[in-house]
């Protein structure tokens, strides 16, 4: 066991550890290149009897642990959305986990409870959110979903559901390209995944909000009752924002619960040109975005606005003798705000980025990565083989390869399925595709805190030179 006392030699090393990761991390291939079971093997099957030393561990870190990690923080990393970080972010997240403290209750650590509210007040009214909204932390927008999805069953069932159980006959609707953290929702919140109406999209790949209204009056008719609603700004897909305005008139005129998921592209709110993103949010219920996605805040941490935060204590509140403190009522204890009693000092890292980057600063990050998204996708356009299959929107994009005298749309796919894994094997840049009214696309996504324009570059000399050699 180490001594608290006297550490500052492996602190120094893993210190030393971290910086030189960093510097060297566009050395390595952006996607871990092992097979199932080359790490399990390679860990013995029972723990050592007897300490081992530091540096030993760190050696083994880097032998067998660091080939198998896919390295999120590599400015060429692409796939999905980012999970970006930075060093601000980590150099806090170091600080709470020396701190450790359990914030579950505002006595369990003060600074805590009172640092979130600030920091959800900070970027409440920075993100054109409505200021009598009230925020928290929550691990994963799955999780603020999930909050939002019983928050809905209770007012809907006049708080019962949580004692009696949940009637089947509770309606949620959403498009069919939203993300599946909603149908988990639905499952685990005992409405049931059969009464999740799926919404068709227009071309643009947005929930169409007639056909949505066609359904809530359809279910009514049949004696249904229409619970929720959750509206994404910013699909996994593609990026696309559905039309809050409209939506949130329709759940108005019927009483439904407005939750908006803008789990990715919500960090763009913290720009004016694209608050139009949620015109109409006054009229919705709920807000969920990941810092832990585009903000420069490492996994995890996601901000999770309610317009009632009454409505979310009753669904999530219980009392037990050992919990009872004299300053409840006075404070915010957000073990009621959530699912888990446990809670991590989360709001520590969102100070340390907010205040180490600025405002400005942030906004100046995000449209580099805007403009360099601009900046792919122009180029994609120009060279002849490749097609931009939507418009570049945020920091994403979506092309896929083809070639003027290829137009069967089987081979096409199938040009595409093998471009995007040769491209990942060669650990340059690593891609996810998704498929768009039967085209198998290849994603890019450009925002890692420090991607340059030379890995841009980069990124499209080796989609070209790879797509070359399948034809
Ligand atoms: C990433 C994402 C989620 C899930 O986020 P987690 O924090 O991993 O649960 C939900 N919705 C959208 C639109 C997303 O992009």
């Amino acid at each position: 066991m180490l001594d608290r006392n006297n550490f500052s030699k492996e602190a120094e090393l893993v210190s030393q550890w971290v910086q030189n990761y960093l510097k060297n991390i566009d050395s390595f291939p952006v996607k871990s290149q092992v097979q199932p079971k080359d790490i399990y093997n390679q860990i013995p099957d029972s723990p050592p009897l007897e300490s081992e030393n530091l540096e030993s561990i760190l050696k083994d870190l880097n032998e067998i642990i660091l080939p198998g990690i896919t390295h999120w923080q590599h400015p060429n990393y692409h796939a999905y959305f980012n999970a970006n970080s930075s060093v601000e972010s980590l150099l806090a997240e170091h600080i709470t986990t020396a701190i450790a403290a359990q914030c579950m209750i505002w006595e369990t650590s003060p600074a805590a409870a009172e640092l979130e509210e600030r920091m959800m007040e900070w970027l409440r009214d920075n993100m054109a959110l409505p200021k009598s909204w009230e925020g928290v932390i929550q691990d994963t927008a799955s999780t603020a979903t999930l909050a939002a999805i019983l928050t809905a069953r209770e007012i809907k069932t006049d708080f019962r559901s949580n004692v009696e159980g949940v009637p089947n006959n509770l309606r949620v609707y959403c498009s069919k390209e939203t993300h599946s953290s909603i149908e988990k929702a639905v499952a685990i919140s005992g409405i049931g995944t059969k009464n999740l109406v799926k919404i068709e999209v227009d071309e643009k790949m947005r929930l169409i909000p007639e056909a949505l209204e066609k359904r809530i009056e359809a279910d009514i008719a049949q004696g249904l009752v229409p619970c929720c609603v959750v509206v994404a700004i910013g699909t996994t897909g593609t990026v696309a924002v559905d039309p809050l305005k409209p939506i949130a008139r329709i759940c108005k005129k019927h009483d439904i619960f407005l939750h908006v998921d803008a789990a990715f592209a919500g960090t763009a709110l913290l720009l004016p040109e694209y608050q139009w993103m949620i015109e109409g949010i006054e009229e919705a219920d709920a807000f969920v975005f990941n810092p832990h996605k585009w903000m420069f805040t490492n996994f995890d941490c996601t901000a999770y606005f309610v317009k009632d935060v009454q409505a979310l204590v009753k669904t999530f509140e219980v009392l037990p003798e050992y919990l009872k403190t004299k300053t409840r009522g006075q404070v915010n204890d957000y073990r009621d705000w959530g699912i888990p009693l446990g809670r991590r000092f989360r709001a520590l890292k969102l100070w340390f980025v907010l205040r180490s980057f600025g405002l400005n600063g942030i906004q100046k990050r995000l449209r580099e990565h805007i403009q360099l998204t601009e900046y792919f996708a122009e180029n994609i356009k120009a060279s002849g083989n490749f097609e931009l299959v939507l418009p570049a929107f945020l920091n994403f994009s979506c092309f896929r390869f083809h070639p003027p005298h290829i137009q069967d749309e089987e081979q096409l796919n199938q040009l595409n399925e093998e471009l995007v894994q040769q491209i990942n094997a060669s650990g340059h840049l690593y891609l996810t595709h998704t498929k768009i009214k039967g085209k198998y696309v290849l994603r890019m996504v450009i925002g890692q805190t420090y991607v340059e324009q030379k890995h841009v570059d980069h990124a499209l000399e080796v989609i070209k030179s790879m797509a070359e050699t399948l034809v």
